[in-house]
């Protein structure tokens, strides 16, 4: 059974049909990456799955439950937590401060204790800077922070949406690094938005091409590696 199951599912707002009857697989442990430009459907189909919009048809189930029109703070409580894109921490509150956030729904605060402390122990330009304001951090470390407080929910599906955006190379590069670990010593299961193939070819196991609400094109990481058949996807050329 597919850790994550969307069918068919439909999103409008107002008159404009963002998704016009999508369908994804997710495996446990899998890095699934979904491409597309922009306006595709991207962060819509996140929010979907993460019930911050409520597709009008199809179904989404997660873990085998079907989990369309619950709503968001449950869904959080079942194992799914996003990293929007933009990264949307707390400025002027302390990195320790937006970690906290992150685990404000949990009861258990000695193992949150200990869940920050082996986050940290990933990312130690985080832990360096523990006590500065967030926006003092640069792009990377702001994202790095919104990954880290995300996954101080506790999720097993964790959604990312756009983590390269307005990032150097090599910075992305590193974040990517990040989320592979993440995946090993958390056990996580990813889906991550991109805009661009270049990166998801060497992270991801499977790629998912999204072109105006559809997926256009999906195969394992491998199966596209050469680009041409997603070139086509991504672009709309017949
Ligand atoms: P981007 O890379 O710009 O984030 P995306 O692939 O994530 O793009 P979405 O943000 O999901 O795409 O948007 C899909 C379509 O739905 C776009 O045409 C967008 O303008 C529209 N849209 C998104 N959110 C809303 C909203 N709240 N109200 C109206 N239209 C919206």
């Amino acid at each position: 059974m597919a850790l994550l199951d969307v069918s068919d599912i439909h999103v409008r707002y107002g008159d404009m049909v963002a998704l016009r009857g999508l369908s994804l697989k997710v495996e446990e442990g899998e890095v699934v990456c979904i491409i597309g430009p922009n306006g595709a459907g991207k962060s819509t189909t996140l929010a979907a799955i993460a019930g911050g919009v409520r597709p009008y048809r199809g179904e989404i189930r997660y873990d085998g439950q079907p989990i369309l029109g619950t709503p968001p703070d449950k869904i959080a409580t079942m194992g799914v937590s996003l990293v929007p894109e933009g990264r949307h921490i707390f400025g002027s509150l302390t990195v320790a401060e937006n970690l906290i956030i992150g685990a404000y729904m949990r009861k258990d605060k000695a193992e949150v204790a200990r869940d920050r402390e082996r986050i940290l122990a990933l990312l130690p330009r985080l832990a360096e800077r523990i006590d500065f304001p967030a926006g003092r951090l640069s792009g990377g470390e702001q994202q790095m922070l919104a990954v880290a407080r995300a996954v101080m929910t506790r999720p097993k599906l964790l959604l990312v949406d756009e983590p390269s955006l307005g990032l150097a190379p090599k910075i992305v590069d590193q974040i990517y690094e990040i989320l592979l670990e993440l995946r090993k010593t958390e056990g996580l299961t990813l889906v991550i938005n991109e805009q661009s193939s270049n990166r998801v070819l060497k992270f991801a196991d499977r790629v998912n091409v999204l072109r105006q609400g559809e997926i256009r094109l999906a195969g394992t990481a491998a199966e596209l590696a050469d680009g041409a058949a997603i070139r086509q996807a991504y672009f709309g050329f017949e």
